[in-house]
């Protein structure tokens, strides 16, 4: 006998007497396995995968309402092997079926193996045979009767499927949490009262068209269309290069849904844009295995945006279409906006807000008070710091020059606030790319704090 099949032969030997032990007393079991023939029984891809396909499995079971007691995760040389009590056992055949319907409708359903053995440890079994993960419509165990195939080639196939949602299920996660990400940025940006000219809870700032309301009917409306920026970035023939052009047509989904949640108010439109990039660019440098560093990160963002201001802004502005456009015509770079920030990475989030919010106490959201401080500070950095093309475009030089000096003195002492929010409403002006600033400047904290 091979020292491998010794030693795997042993570990089933301790799986054995651990479900002994669970039968002596008087209890049914659950476990579920990886079917990896020859060996090794386990690599790295399997240890990556095997807990998630666990937590599946308790919340199928839990779902069904299968309580389970005390649980056991071995990894041993027979492979990787979760092993749990089941706290009933009058109805065995039940569970048996809930547990086939889990393989069969599993991504990676014909290498599992979940078995249900009674109180006398002898496995429950349906009578049904799992296919073979080659052949289409033969059972598996015929094809290992028959040695239809060669181990290599099972195992290969077998690490592709595992492979494969792997990937799926980390694109997945990460969808989804920058999606909340997103949402949440956008919820305290709008939530965030008194903010200078702008909508908040209490007011409306300079706007007539808009109110608290229509923020959180626009933010409700893009919640579900985040993800799908970050799963641009994790499709296999994702390019950098492509990704302006692949944003875009995301982008513009998404501006229709905001007008129609809005009846054609704009909004959230540049915030759509300048998340998008953020959330296509976290998603790009996690796929590829990156370090989520500023410099990785606005590399990135610069190379998905390059040229943007030239291509864009430049080749238009004799048509005057939209207010960056025509903001870009009268006063260069200065008036760029969210385009000009883009294609420099984003240097107000990055080299002004984000290290600035850093510094400041951990943002908890249990602290009310310290977070509206934080949140506003953080604001009025931006607003000090920033040429606010919304602004320029309304008012010009002098106006957006005196209400970046007015933030700046807000910021140095609290008493000045309300010199800045009498200035923006008396000139009626919201500085809107400031505020948009701040929710991307939020997103990246938390892609900080929450991802690593
Ligand atoms: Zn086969």
């Amino acid at each position: 006998m091979s020292k491998e099949l010794h030693k795997i032969l042993q570990a089933r030997e301790e799986r054995a007497q651990k479900r002994s032990e669970i039968a002596a007393a008087s209890k049914a079991s659950v476990s579920l396995s990886l079917n990896i023939p020859s060996y090794p029984k386990h690599n790295q891809l399997c240890r990556d995968v095997f807990p998630w396909i666990v937590e599946e499995l308790k919340i199928h079971l839990l779902a069904h309402r299968v309580e389970l007691g005390a649980e056991d995760l071995i990894t041993d040389e027979a492979g990787l092997l979760y092993l749990a009590v089941l706290e009933e056992s009058d109805d065995l055949k039940s569970v048996k079926e809930i547990t086939e319907d889990f393989e069969s409708k599993h991504a990676v359903s014909r290498i599992l193996d979940v078995d249900v053995y009674d109180e006398s440890a002898r496995p429950v079994s349906s009578g049904k045979k799992k296919p073979c993960i080659i052949c289409q419509d033969k059972a598996a165990v015929e094809c290992m009767r028959e040695r239809k195939h060669d181990y290599q080639e099972l195992r290969a196939n077998i690490f592709e499927i595992l492979q494969d949602y792997k990937d799926q299920y980390l694109a997945m996660e990460v969808s989804e949490k920058l999606s909340e990400i997103c949402s949440r940025a956008l919820l305290y940006e709008v939530s965030l009262s008194p903010k200078p000219g702008l909508v908040d809870f209490y007011d409306s700032g300079a706007h007539t068209d808009m109110n608290y309301y229509s923020f959180l009917k626009s933010t409700a409306a893009l919640a579900p269309l985040w993800k799908d920026f970050a799963l641009a970035a994790w499709k296999e023939d994702a390019e950098l290069s492509r990704a302006l052009s692949e944003i875009r047509v995301l982008g513009l989904k998404a501006e229709q849904r905001m007008f129609a949640a809005t009846r054609n108010v704009n909004t959230q439109k540049g915030l759509i844009f300048l998340l998008g990039i953020s959330v296509y660019t976290v998603s790009h440098l996690l796929k590829n295995h990156q370090e989520l560093n500023v410099q990785n990160i606005r590399n990135c963002i610069r190379a998905i945006c390059k040229d943007l201001v030239n291509a864009e802004l430049v080749a238009s502005s004799k048509k005057q279409s939209s207010h960056g456009e025509k903001t870009f015509q009268k006063y260069g770079v200065k008036g760029a906006g969210a385009r000009y920030e883009a294609q420099e990475g984003f240097p107000v989030v990055f080299e002004t807000a984000l290290p600035f919010l850093e510094k400041q106490e951990k943002l908890d959201f249990q602290d009310k008070e310290v977070m509206e401080n934080i949140l506003s500070q953080t604001l009025l950095n931006i607003i000090a710091n920033t040429n606010d093309s919304n602004v320029l475009y309304r008012k010009g030089t002098e106006i957006a020059e005196e209400l970046k000096k007015l933030a700046s003195e807000a910021l140095l002492n609290k008493d000045n606030y309300n010199k800045l929010a009498l200035f923006c409403g008396e000139q009626q002006i919201s500085p809107g790319g400031s505020a948009d600033m701040l929710a991307v400047t939020l997103f990246f904290y938390d892609v900080k704090q929450e991802i690593d």
